[in-house]
């Protein structure tokens, strides 16, 4: 095989051209202090302000209501810590699930240590935040509720507009927060339609580069910055704003597909997969059936992770068992939705892009059934 079949895309893409291209102009020509008065920096203040433009317009969100992170982990740290720091005066509680990224669980357990009262709500067994769990948890002293839009193991989408309706429901003043981090980008994302005072994003997962992500933060609303220094992005964010990649963000969302397109066009390639997989009579799911269309998490029944991953890998097939951050360690996500530990030690996260072709789905299955056939024989 002379070219390598990737698809470990919730952990990161490959960034498009157009990303490539913005970073490289502006590392060449734009490559000004924004905060500085002449052109030099006038010019890369404008490349700034035309990219939040851009994306604020893509979510229906305003200019002034985003706000550029080094990535979704920085902006996960900022929404929720910076909301617990500016709120402690009107409650203490914050309410989220046991299946979020490292990034909020990681900030949610050093808040507790500050004396924060911080509620983690089991998920069903498909993934999917239990509204009744949710409903008995909210009282007058929440002051965030942190879900994520779609779960980056398993590709469950929650459902955040319920979410809101409750806490309106309950008079709470709790305010919402959404990582969307594996939702930016593949679902249409209104910020109207969503309901949600603060939300994150990634660019390296749709195909943009490593190191930038952005904030969405209602004008309503007020947080603390987790950074001080010059004040930079509206005084949120303190730091020299990294000008070539923010462009390169822009332009990588200018490069995606309309959306509702890309995922019709990747239902047919998920349902393919699935039909596939099945028919090798190896594989379970582990996703739910309604799971965003570009994660499908299986299990090799008999076949450990990750000696089937290091040979799918020896033929040219990336994938991963999990989250790229949980290294070596079984995964909570799938222990949380009452997967056994053998099933649990035998998943593989299949996560797809708008790169991936039907040829690439065979490629893996018949690898899939090959490698299983190989193993069984070496296992005697
Ligand atoms: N949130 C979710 C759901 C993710 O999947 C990830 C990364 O995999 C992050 C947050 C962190 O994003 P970043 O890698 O940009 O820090």
């Amino acid at each position: 095989m002379d070219k390598h079949i990737y698809l470990d895309n919730s952990a990161t893409t490959k960034p498009c051209e157009e990303c490539i291209k913005a970073i490289e102009f502006c590392l060449k020509e734009n490559w000004g202090n924004p905060s500085s008065s002449y052109t030099l920096g006038i010019d890369a203040l404008e490349t700034i302000e035309k990219s939040r433009h851009f994306i604020a317009s893509f979510i229906g969100a305003k200019d002034d209501e985003i706000f550029f992170t080094s990535c979704g982990t920085e902006a996960n740290n900022l929404a929720i810590k910076g909301t617990a720091h500016k709120c402690r005066k009107r409650g203490n509680k914050i309410i989220s699930t046991t299946i979020e990224h490292p990034s909020v669980l990681n900030t949610l357990k050093q808040l507790e240590t500050e004396g924060f009262d911080v509620v983690l709500l089991s998920p069903d067994e498909n993934g999917k935040i239990r509204i009744d769990d949710l409903e008995k948890e909210i009282d007058k002293n929440t002051i965030l509720v942190s879900v994520m839009l779609v779960n980056n193991e398993l590709g469950t989408i929650q459902p955040i507009h319920k979410i809101k309706n409750i806490i309106k429901e309950k008079s709470s003043p709790a305010l919402i927060h959404c990582d969307a981090v594996q939702g930016f980008g593949k679902l249409p994302i209104k910020i109207s339609s969503l309901g949600v005072d603060l939300l994150s994003a990634s660019g390296h997962k749709i195909h943009a580069s490593k190191g930038i992500g952005f904030l969405y933060k209602s004008k309503s609303v007020n947080i603390n910055p987790i950074i001080d220094g010059g004040g930079q992005e509206f005084g949120i964010r303190s730091g020299t704003e990294c000008v070539p990649l923010i462009a390169g963000f822009s332009a990588a969302v200018n490069a995606l597909p309309p959306i509702e397109d890309a995922l019709e066009k990747q239902k047919k390639l998920y349902l393919y997969l699935k039909d596939k997989l099945q028919k090798t009579g190896r594989i379970v799911f582990n996703s739910p059936d309604d799971s965003l269309p570009y994660i499908l998490n299986i299990s090799v029944e008999g076949f450990k992770s990750e000696p089937m991953m290091n040979a799918l890998s020896a033929k040219g097939i990336f994938l991963s068992k999990g989250s790229a951050c949980a290294k070596g360690q079984r995964s909570y996500v799938l222990k949380e939705i009452g997967l056994s530990n053998d099933r649990i030690d035998s998943a593989l996260r299949i996560s797809m892009s708008r790169d991936n072709t039907f040829e690439e789905i065979d490629c893996l299955c018949e690898n899939i059934i090959s490698i299983t056939d190989k193993m069984r024989r070496f296992k005697g």
